[in-house]
Order: C-alpha cells, then sequence, then structure tokens
C-alpha cells in the first residue's frame, strides 16, 4: 500500500532511527536508575533551565533526537527526587525498575481501558482487581476500579455511599431536596484532604462533613463520635457515610476499624475506609489491631503508586455491593452499548463505575510487578518499611539532640531538633532551617507537618530503596546541622 506523497502522519520515517533512540532512552533511564543513590536527593533549578522550560511550544519539531537532547539536559537533572532512597516527603512511592518496562509496554498497545472492548487489557485488570480482592478479604462477587489515585478512589466511595444509603434518589432528586434530612459525613479530623474535596464537590455542603476530634494516638475518639451522631439524628439529620482510616497521612494513624464498622452498621451508614497507603500494612504479618475491620469496610481506597511502589499514577477502590456501585454511576449512552459479541462485546463496563471514561492502562503495571516479584516480596518490603520507621524513632530516642513528638503507628516518623534551652518559637525556626538544609544540600527529602502546633520534621517511608544506614544518616545530619545552626544563631546573636 502506498502513501500519497501529501499523507502525513507522526510515525518515524524511518524506523530503525526510532529503534535507535529508544535503545538510547532505555540506556540512559537504566543508569539514572541504577546510579540513584549517588546523587543528590534534590537540587532546586538554575535560572537558564527554568527559562528554556517557559518558552512558547516550537511551530517546527526538532526530531527526536533533538528533543531528547532537551530532555537530558533540562529535565532528567531536575526531578522531585521521590525514586531516591533517602526520599521521605508526604507520602511518595519510589516506583519500580520493572515500571520501566510496563510503562514502554503499555505506552506501546496505548490502551484506552473503558472495559467495553473484548480485549486482553480488560481482563487483565478484571485480574488485578480480583488479585486485590483476594489479598484485602473481599469477596469475589465485589466489585472494583482502578482509578488516578486516592483522591479519586475516596471520591468514587463516597459517591457510592451516598447513593446507597441516602434514603431517596439522589440521582434523581439531587441532594437534600425539600423535606428530606441533611445527609451527614463523619471522620476524623486527621482524615485527608481529599475526603473533604470530595463532599464539597458532590455537594454535601461543608456543614455535612463532621471531622471529629482524635485522641492522644491521632485516633477518632470513638465516644465523641458517637455523640456527635446522636446530636445529628436529634437535630433531624441524617448519617449516611463513617470515614475510618488506615493510616492517616500526618503519622500513619489507624482508626478502631472493627468499632467504627460496628457504628456505622448501627446507623445504616456506609463505612468507608481511606487506606490510601496504611491498607498495605494488612499485607504483612504483624497484625495491626485497628486494621482488623479492614475487611468490612463496603468501600476502600487505597494506592498503587504510595506504599505498593508502583510508578505514578494509578489508584484502587473496591466496593462489596457490586449493584450498589452499577446504581450510583451507571449511565448508558447509545454510543457505548455493549453489543453481545465482536469488539465491544464487553466483559464489563467501567465507565458505569466511575467518573473516568478513557483511562491509561493502569492495570498493567501491577500485573508485571506481581508478577515479577510476587506478592511475599511485596509483604516483606512493607514490614521492612515499618521496622525501619520503629528503628528510626528508637535512634531519634536515643539522640541528646532530637526528639520524637509521636509514637510509630505504621510507617512515619515526626521528630525534631531540641538541644535544650530554646523556646517554642526558636525551636520552630531552627527545625525549619535544619529541614531546608537537609533537601537543600541534596541530604535527605523529609517533609514538614505540625504535631500538637509544633512543627515537625516528618518521614514517611514508602520507600523500597531505603536502608538503614540511610535513617543512621538522616540521625547523624540531623544532630550536625542542628549544632551548626544553633553556633550559627550564638553568632549572629
Ligand atoms: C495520598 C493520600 C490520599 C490521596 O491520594 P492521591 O493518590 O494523592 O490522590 C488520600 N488519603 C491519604 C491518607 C493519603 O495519604
Amino acid at each position: 500500500m502506498n502513501q500519497q506523497a501529501d499523507e502525513i502522519s507522526l510515525d518515524p520515517a524511518d524506523w530503525e532511527e526510532l529503534r535507535s533512540e529508544l535503545h538510547r532512552a532505555a540506556d540512559m533511564m537504566t543508569d539514572y536508575l541504577r546510579d540513584v543513590r549517588h546523587r543528590g536527593v534534590w537540587k532546586p533549578l538554575p535560572a537558564e533551565t527554568r527559562a528554556r522550560l517557559a518558552t512558547p511550544a516550537p511551530e517546527q519539531g526538532i526530531g527526536l533526537q533533538g528533543a531528547l537532547s532537551d530532555f537530558q539536559r533540562d529535565i532528567l537533572p531536575y526531578p522531585t527526587g521521590n525514586i531516591h532512597p533517602r526520599f521521605w516527603s508526604w507520602v511518595t512511592g519510589c516506583g519500580t525498575a520493572t515500571g520501566l518496562v510496563s510503562e514502554l509496554l503499555a505506552a506501546g498497545m496505548n490502551n484506552l481501558s473503558i472495559g467495553l472492548d473484548d480485549s486482553s487489557p480488560v481482563q487483565v485488570e478484571l485480574q488485578v482487581l480480583n488479585w486485590f480482592k483476594d489479598l484485602f478479604g473481599f469477596p469475589r462477587d465485589a466489585s472494583g476500579l482502578l482509578v488516578s489515585g486516592g483522591s479519586m478512589a475516596n471520591m468514587v466511595g463516597i459517591v457510592v455511599g451516598r447513593t446507597a444509603r441516602a434514603g431517596y434518589d439522589v440521582r434523581a432528586e439531587g441532594l437534600n431536596p425539600h423535606g428530606q434530612p441533611r445527609l451527614m459525613v463523619y471522620a476524623s479530623a486527621e482524615t485527608h484532604s481529599s475526603v473533604e474535596k470530595s463532599v464539597e464537590v458532590l455537594g454535601f455542603g461543608r456543614p455535612s462533613l463532621r471531622l471529629i476530634p482524635v485522641t492522644a494516638g491521632f485516633e477518632i475518639d470513638v465516644p465523641k463520635l458517637k455523640k456527635q451522631i446522636q446530636a445529628d439524628v436529634d437535630a433531624g439529620h441524617r448519617p449516611c457515610i463513617l470515614i475510618g482510616n488506615a493510616g492517616t497521612v500526618n503519622t500513619g494513624a489507624c482508626d478502631p476499624l472493627d468499632e467504627l464498622a460496628d457504628i456505622a452498621a448501627a446507623h445504616g451508614m456506609w463505612f468507608h475506609v481511606d487506606g490510601a497507603f496504611g491498607a498495605m500494612a494488612a499485607l504483612t504479618n504483624l497484625q495491626i489491631p485497628n486494621l482488623r475491620g479492614l475487611k468490612r469496610a463496603d468501600s476502600l481506597a487505597f494506592d498503587l503508586h504510595k506504599w505498593l511502589y508502583q510508578q505514578y499514577s494509578a489508584g484502587c477502590v473496591l466496593v462489596k455491593n457490586s449493584t450498589a456501585h452499577h446504581a450510583s454511576f451507571e449511565v448508558n449512552p447509545i454510543y457505548l452499548d455493549l453489543l453481545g459479541s465482536g469488539l465491544a462485546a464487553g466483559p464489563v463496563n467501567f465507565n458505569a463505575l466511575g467518573v473516568q471514561l478513557s483511562r491509561s492502562f493502569m492495570a498493567l503495571r501491577l500485573w508485571l510487578s506481581f508478577k515479577t516479584h510476587g506478592v511475599e516480596k511485596f509483604r516483606r518490603l512493607i514490614a521492612q518499611n515499618i521496622h525501619q520507621a520503629r528503628y528510626l524513632h528508637d535512634a531519634v530516642d536515643a539522640s541528646k539532640s532530637l526528639e520524637n513528638l509521636t509514637q510509630v503507628a505504621l510507617n512515619i516518623v515526626c521528630y525534631r531538633c531540641n538541644p535544650g534551652g530554646l523556646s517554642e518559637s526558636e525551636l520552630e525556626d531552627l527545625n525549619r532551617r535544619l529541614l531546608i538544609t537537609l533537601q537543600e544540600r541534596g541530604i535527605a527529602a523529609p517533609s514538614s507537618t505540625r504535631i500538637h502546633g509544633r512543627f515537625a520534621i516528618r518521614v514517611a517511608i514508602v520507600n523500597h530503596r531505603s536502608r538503614r544506614e540511610d535513617f543512621e544518616m538522616l540521625v547523624r545530619e540531623s544532630e550536625s546541622i542542628g549544632k551548626e545552626l544553633v553556633r550559627q544563631r550564638q553568632r549572629v546573636g
């Protein structure tokens, strides 16, 4: 078949050139991953790089080779740093080396993963969802969906809870139609902001969200929760959704999920669990008591790109009652009809289970990763991260100038430098500068939070590359930079 002279496409004129550029890119990224430990964790972008990254779109291309060289010069040296073994900011996964391969394969197939089609990627997603159901103790007839991340997974769970437990037809009537009670959502004050965002976006209205105070261990205060529910019932509102945390973002605290499941059941509420990263602790043999009720969740949200170490971005939501899941999102546009056989035979319509229609072939990452390494490897890695957090906590305890600001619930340590004789505001200033110095010198990248109002250096470990020596280095450097900053102050003061 011949191409007309005026017909163009984005395919290469010379496939051998593509092959060699692909090999060059593969070599570049293999070296990049292999040598990550020998680079700094992070460095700021130089001004000329910033300027080049702010130029307008080129009308004429420079070819793949040229574009790759620009990538190598302006982009590759200045990442967030989260693939580094000493990156512990926020809750940030580091990806895997096999992920390089699955991204290449997925890009080659470029599947749209809407589920209407009788194709292997649909079966792979269904298989991966079944693996998760088995791992988290959900029944095989539960439904599920891969989504962009924990935020979207939480939203899907909250939508299903709203539809299933409103007591009227929310989809037909909208929220809080006249004469109906206000629908209430309960979660602890330590709950991730994505829940607040969902509640607002879904139109509950901010007064529908009750953020319940927490205990000294940052778990939801159950007596206060019960009291609030009763007060709301007395006021004529309807308790609709209860959200439990398996691992809060600040400190990794886990709410007592078994107890919450009982409370939800007693009030006819939907029980959603945000297990963005913490759900993974249930895959270990560590028997975290508060996670025992995880499998009692009506819906469970978790990320693949955090504590399952997968490449960005992917999260998952499991919903025990598949009918309720479908009833919340199902729409049947004529152009998405299932035809029973042929291409659109469709074992499932993923669009009827969430917000997104087209999605990338996220399932392949996890599929290739579990096939390559086996689940047992992941169980051990997750446990390793928990042991590392305990190790770091003990090392901080043993230090003369550092102190812990929390206990370790899972994989997060919050500490600060406190050499003695400084006021709270001086300590805040010292620890801010200590954290920024750790980052700017490329030593390590913890992030910050506040524990009871105190500025804390926060280390969240969802990193399969971290080693014990990395935490020893963090303690050593925190002590010595702390000392250095105090000396500087004294000289200035
Ligand atoms: C990260 C996180 C989220 C949001 O997940 P994304 O993947 O970033 O959208 C929700 N809840 C908790 C507890 C988290 O740590």
